[in-house]
């Protein structure tokens, strides 16, 4: 990917030789696309949302005027917006192995999310997720403004950071301790039908406590870095402990390292990059901005293990680029694999008729417009 001068790559082979260690740098020539390749998915991403929300704001509308506006098909997407059901039906899927009839889509979603990351870790968070999208643009407005975003201290990052571990656990307390049945039954009552609607009405009847605690939101979001979902999001703490297994990290290379400390300064996660290895942590986003500041040829990549260099002739060239080769992940290539598990499962959904809620339109005619007044 990167050339190498013939003068660096025997000094890199002798440093893998074993022979006197030299920290040269060896500057990588490719220029780093991910952080323009992240934030066009982010706004892509953060356009189809504004898309569905207007959607099923005009659905909910038809039937809430009983009928005088245009009717809309319901965008089944709206029900990446109930993680709980999906978690539900993800439940009743794996136990009874039977597809759920109410938010099926809330479902696939979930799978999705939580399959992205068990394969790229939680790259959910900094390239898709439009409440991350929208929290990194306020700690960056932050930034302009300030010029600094605000540090915990470690005594308090710790405990604060534990609060969506503790939702998380709540959450998925509830969902294990209820049966299957039970699950299906809770998702058959009208409130489950209209959580949906439900929680559109959420937002459009903030009182003014609703209005003040989503200000602070935004205010913390402003002052810390990644308020939010460092310490409050449950869905996020999720997908770090699935992400553990993925097999694709942050790695680092410390022969071609020049330890220089500008992926560490670039962490949006506060992680010690030029410390380590492997980046394992429960809080990294695959967001690469790591990857994008490092000055130095095949040091830090989102890639796969490495291979041993077991032979002479394996060092022949680059040593770099011989144990890297086929193992990195570029940015295009975390694109494809979103896409394709996005995409793929959500096509597999549709293709077999689990996608949409099936729900006759006089039962939602019944239903919408009293939503507020169900309860579980
Ligand atoms: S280690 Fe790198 S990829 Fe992971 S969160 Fe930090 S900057 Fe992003
Ligand atoms: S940015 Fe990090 S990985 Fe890259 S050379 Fe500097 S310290 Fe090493």
């Amino acid at each position: 990917m990167q050339a190498t001068t013939k003068a660096s790559a025997t000094a890199l082979s002798a440093e893998y030789l074993g022979k006197t260690p030299r920290k040269r740098l060896v500057r990588r020539l490719q220029l780093d696309h991910s952080q323009a390749v992240r934030h066009s998915v982010q706004g892509l991403f953060l356009a189809l949302n504004a898309w569905i929300a207007v959607e099923f704001l005009l659905w909910v509308r038809f039937f809430e005027s009983h009928g005088r506006t245009t009717f809309v098909e319901r965008p089944a997407g709206v029900d990446g917006w109930l993680p709980i059901a999906g978690l539900m039906n993800l439940k009743y899927f794996l136990v009874t192995h039977r597809a759920p009839e109410i938010h099926p889509s809330a479902m696939v979603l979930a799978a999705v999310f939580l399959l992205t990351s068990l394969f790229i870790k939680k790259a959910f968070c900094s390239w898709l997720c439009p409440v991350g999208t929208i929290s990194e643009y306020l700690w960056k407005l932050g930034r302009k403004l300030f010029h600094t975003s605000l540090t915990i201290p470690r005594w308090l990052d710790l405990p604060l950071r534990s609060l969506k571990y503790l939702l998380m656990g709540f959450f998925l307390f509830v969902v294990i301790s209820m049966s299957a049945a039970a699950l299906n039954s809770f998702m058959l009552t009208p409130f489950g039908i209209v959580a949906d609607v439900k929680m559109l009405n959420f937002f459009r009847n903030l009182g003014l406590i609703g209005v003040a605690v989503l200000a602070s939101l935004m205010l913390l979001s402003v002052i810390i870095q990644n308020f939010w979902c460092r310490f409050l999001c449950p869905y996020g703490a999720l997908m770090g402990i699935v992400s553990t297994l993925s097999p694709i990290r942050i790695r680092r290379d410390a022969a071609a390292c020049i330890e220089c400390g500008k992926c560490t300064k670039a962490c949006q996660s506060h992680l010690p990059v030029d410390q380590l290895i492997q980046i394992r942590s429960l809080e990294c986003t695959s967001c690469m901005e790591c990857v994008a500041v490092c000055p130095a040829d095949h040091a830090l990549q989102l890639a796969f293990a490495p291979r041993e260099l077991s032979t002479a002739s394996d060092t022949t060239t680059s040593p770099y680029t011989t144990r890297w080769r086929s193992r990195v992940l570029q940015p295009r290539a975390v694109v494809l694999a979103l896409a394709l598990l996005f995409f793929g499962l959500i096509g597999v959904a549709r293709a077999t008729g689990h996608w949409q809620t099936i729900i006759s339109r006089d039962v939602y005619q019944q239903m919408v417009p009293h939503a507020d007044e169900y309860e579980h």
